[in-house]
């Protein structure tokens, strides 16, 4: 009982030290920010022109304590341990993000994980950004767990409550938290009322619940308690071009208040940045609302640093408009802010969990007890009651440390600066600073060339040929890299169809050819899939039918072959070819199947031609329903420069009503000499 007092008397005290320390109007003079400059050797920095002194350089860094409570540790580029919110404001970010759920905890009171953000959690983050002179923006999921465009489940406590009532919920809600916060003397300086709310929000799928009663809820309460922050709204996909213009169109209609209509972009779902500044431009003019970018990512690696895989990375190399490298990950965030600065009333760019590293463990056991016990992963074991379809499946780590701003040992790369360059730029000597895979399909018996030149994506990220010089190769077996040995071309031409990596050093830079080795055929349209294409038929007789035809059941292989039949008796005569030319200088074989029935006596050979004379010939059968029966022409001796036609002749002599067949599966191959 006495502990209890002393403990009340201290809690007492510390409030109002920290009202104090709010209500004083001489802060900014008592701890002024400190001026912020950033300076790089190496990062490329485009400059951002017209870019406002006040524009947003925001950071979601919700994860922080639970990381830290997990063993973490960050530091600066000195490699001292620093508050990774001190080394965030030094190079320029000036507003923190953090989401808030309502109960991301169990009965037993074991978290859900993703840092099990609740209010106790943000008024952390909070109190860390406004000791390091950032704003707070809150983020409001209004869900005990991750809110998002596919689920938006309801809070426990509110499971069973009618719409009025959880509406009156989520009013007390957000005023009892964000009274908290500004109790606690954090600076929110933005208060978003819901998670990617695409028409779906705390269970509730209807506009009129989602807008005029929830949303209109927390705004009420942002109004009431933090009469100077912004409240934004905040949607995904853009790249659906009329999805924004109906969420702002409904937000009107109910008469929401609201100031900023916020986008997640994350490019490699979202569709371009000119569509981004068409649909959020239209929302600005439209409704004269501020935009902003409220979550963006990008991978500075292709590896997985936890044993928890990664929402982008695998197969790595250049797949998108920037590389995963450091400096592709600033380009991304550089370009994201100059096209959110030129739209209309664009106010700033947010990047999502640029904080959310690694917990270190040597192995994926390890790193699972961590996750459970300190919510540090995605989502912990004990979300799967209340999320049983996602987290209860899925639970593990970290799907976004390759997007993080801080490497595995939590040493800030130099991407991050690029919140600090942007707004002077930062010219450095352009290089080459990732390499374009290269991909080749080389017939067995054909010459192996492997390129002299490769694309290299600059620092600027424009693309440049670069000398490359091939050392090392070795087999890929499915996803299995077997090891490097010399480069031997016989043994590629003597080993068969197979897949190789071949490596070799651009740029000072590893670059990759992957080769596969086939038995390449020549024909265009082998096996019909493409109906007539390439194929030129020459009717003699008069057929009923004569045609390429869609019915996997009578194809040899694919959907489709090529077809005939007749119902008149002697009428079926025709060919089928195709001409083919610059082909390299050797021996080649050609085969093609047929199958049919109800011929009489037939006349049918596969044939080939060359500069208009037939120099083989190989005859052929039908020998009934799905009896296929094959023609192989091989020694075919071929110049470069040659015309080469090859193709199939079929009559019906004495044949009665109804002679068919069908045609698949026509190949050139080179042969070894
Ligand atoms: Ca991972």
């Amino acid at each position: 009982m006495r502990k209890l007092k002393i403990g009340v008397i201290a809690l007492v005290i510390v409030l109002s030290l920290s009202f104090l320390f709010v209500g004083c109007d001489t802060e900014d003079k008592k701890n002024p920010p400190p001026p912020i400059h950033v300076e790089s050797d190496t990062l490329y920095v485009e400059k951002v022109e017209n870019l406002p002194e006040d524009f947003i350089m925001g950071m979601d860094a919700s994860c922080v304590p639970s990381l830290e409570a997990s063993g973490v540790k960050y530091y600066d580029y000195n490699g001292e341990k620093t508050d990774v919110y001190k080394t965030l404001y030094n190079n320029g970010i000036n507003y923190i993000r953090v989401r808030v759920w309502n109960d991301p905890f169990d009965e037993k009171g074991n978290g859900y994980g993703g840092g099990n953000c609740d209010i106790e959690n943000a008024i952390k983050v909070g109190k860390r950004a406004t000791e390091n002179h950032m704003k707070l923006l809150v983020n409001f999921h209004y869900s005990d767990f991750w809110a998002d465009p596919a689920k938006q489940m309801v809070p426990k406590a509110w499971a069973n409550m009618d719409i009025d009532t959880k509406a009156k919920a989520l009013y007390e809600y957000t005023k009892d938290c964000l009274q908290k916060l500004k109790n606690a003397g954090v600076d929110v300086g933005m208060v978003q009322i819901g998670n990617e709310t695409n028409g779906k929000m705390c269970g509730e799928k209807i506009w009129m619940n989602i807008v005029f009663k929830l949303m209109a809820s927390g705004s009420k309460a942002v109004r009431e308690v933090l009469p100077n922050a912004l409240i934004a709204v905040h949607f995904a996909n853009p790249e659906k071009v009329t999805n924004y213009a109906d969420y702002a169109s409904k937000l009107a209609y109910y008469n929401l208040d609201y100031d900023v209509f916020a986008s997640s972009y994350y490019p490699y779902w979202h569709g371009t940045l000119e569509n981004l500044t068409e649909v959020l431009n239209n929302v600005a003019n439209t409704y004269n609302k501020k935009v902003m970018v409220a979550e963006v990512s990008y991978a500075y690696t292709a590896e997985d640093s936890d044993f928890y895989g990664n929402t982008i990375g695998e197969g790595g190399g250049v797949t998108k408009n920037y590389p995963y490298t450091v400096q592709g990950q600033a380009n991304c965030v550089r370009d994201v802010i100059d096209t959110v600065a030129k739209m209309k009333n664009g106010i700033g760019v947010f990047y999502w969990e640029g904080t959310w590293i690694s917990v270190g463990g040597a192995s994926y056991e390890e790193n699972l007890a961590i996750w459970e016990k300190h919510g540090s992963g995605w989502a912990s074991s004990y979300a799967g009651d209340y999320d049983p379809d996602d987290a209860g499946q899925w639970y593990g780590g970290n799907a976004v440390d390759n997007q993080a701003f801080f490497d595995k040992y939590g040493k800030p790369l130099e991407s991050l600066k690029v919140f600090g360059l942007v707004r002077e730029g930062n010219v450095v000597e352009n290089k080459a600073n990732a390499l374009e895979d290269t991909n080749l399909v080389i017939d067995l018996n054909g010459q192996i060339l492997l390129p002299e030149k490769i694309n290299a994506v600059m620092l600027d990220n424009s693309k440049q040929e670069v000398e490359v010089e091939w050392t090392q190769m070795a087999k890929v077996e499915g996803y299995e890299t077997l090891p490097y040995g010399p480069i031997d071309f016989d043994a590629m031409k003597n080993d068969g169809v197979q897949k190789y990596d071949i490596i070799g050093t651009a740029g000072g830079m590893t670059a990759h050819c992957y080769v596969s080795m086939v038995e390449y055929n020549f024909l265009q349209n082998y096996s019909f899939e493409e109906g007539e294409k390439g194929w030129v038929a020459t009717p003699i007789g008069a057929m009923d039918e004569l045609k390429a035809e869609e019915k996997s059941t009578d194809s040899l292989t694919g959907l489709w072959h090529y077809h005939f039949w007749s119902q008149a008796t002697n009428s079926v005569e025709f060919t089928l070819e195709q001409t083919v030319t610059d082909l390299p200088t050797g021996k080649y074989k050609y085969t093609i199947s047929i199958m049919g029935g109800d011929g009489g006596n037939t006349n049918i050979y596969s044939y080939v031609k060359i500069n208009g004379e037939i120099v083989k010939t190989s005859p052929l059968e039908l020998g009934g329903y799905n009896v296929w029966n094959t023609a192989v022409i091989g020694d075919i001796d071929y110049q470069s420069g040659d015309e080469i036609v090859v193709g199939i002749y079929v009559q019906c002599e004495g044949a009665g009503n109804g002679a068919w067949g069908k045609i698949d599966d026509a190949l050139l191959n080179s042969v070894k000499e």
